[in-house]
């Protein structure tokens, strides 16, 4: 296998997170090289990725055969498996590839992916858990935490914001957020600027510490 260009992405371990991974950044037009040890998986994905390969990560002649030391990122999507999540991480990290992903499916496991050097430990399903009760727990449509107690929710307009230009609203320094978008009913998303007028019936983006955000976002 040629590594096509400094973009190309490997993703070892093409279970149902990777799979979604590895076909959302072909999607995206970046180049995958998929690997997996199920021969049942690299059939179903068979021309659907770049190049799709059955090895096993845990060999390190094998990801040689497979040039994993000439990609720039790497994706270790391997869960269930502990053990060949870290066996496979570390000979990555000792091929000094230079951005590691490594997917973590508890705390003790993502703790000794952090302390054998990856600099990105994913947590899908902590992530996704949490992502969902805020959802579940407000009015909220839709909701991303960026980190570092930072938050963007999409939501329904209160009656702080409606009526009156956002400049006069002062949200920013009585409940700490902004609205940097807002969206009318078959029309496409807009910036907002301090003369945007929020209409009930519009949907908007705020934008702010994740508490400040979500206590906003709850206000009728
Ligand atoms: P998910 O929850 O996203 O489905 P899993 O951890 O269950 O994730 O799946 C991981 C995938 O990694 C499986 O398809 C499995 O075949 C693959 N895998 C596990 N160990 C190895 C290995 N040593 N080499 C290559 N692929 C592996």
């Amino acid at each position: 296998i040629r590594v096509a260009d400094a973009d190309s992405v490997a993703v070892i371990g093409l279970g149902r997170f990777g799979s979604s991974l590895a076909l959302e950044l072909m999607d995206n037009g970046t180049e995958v090289l998929g690997i997996d040890g199920d021969e049942d998986i690299v059939q179903s994905l068979n021309g659907q990725l770049t190049h799709v390969v059955k090895a096993d990560s845990t060999k390190e002649e094998s990801l040689r055969q497979l040039s994993l030391p000439d990609f720039e990122r790497v994706v270790v999507a391997i869960g269930s498996d502990v053990q060949a999540s870290i066996l496979t991480t570390s000979l990555l990290l000792r091929f000094n590839i230079q951005h590691v992903w490594a997917k973590a499916v508890s705390d003790a496991h993502g703790t000794i992916l952090e302390q054998l050097g990856v600099q990105h430990v994913i947590y899908p399903e902590k992530d996704m858990g949490k992502r969902v009760a805020h959802l579940v727990r407000g009015a909220m449509q839709d909701y991303i935490e960026i980190g570092d107690d930072f938050a963007l929710v999409k939501t329904t307009p209160n009656s702080v914001v409606i009526g009156r230009p956002l400049g006069e609203t002062q949200i920013r320094s009585k409940y700490g957020v902004t609205i940097t978008a807002y969206k009318r009913p078959g029309q496409a998303w807009n910036y907002t600027t301090a003369e945007t007028i929020i209409q009930a019936g519009d949907t908007i983006l705020v934008a702010g510490a994740t508490r400040r955000a979500e206590v906003f976002s709850q206000l009728a």
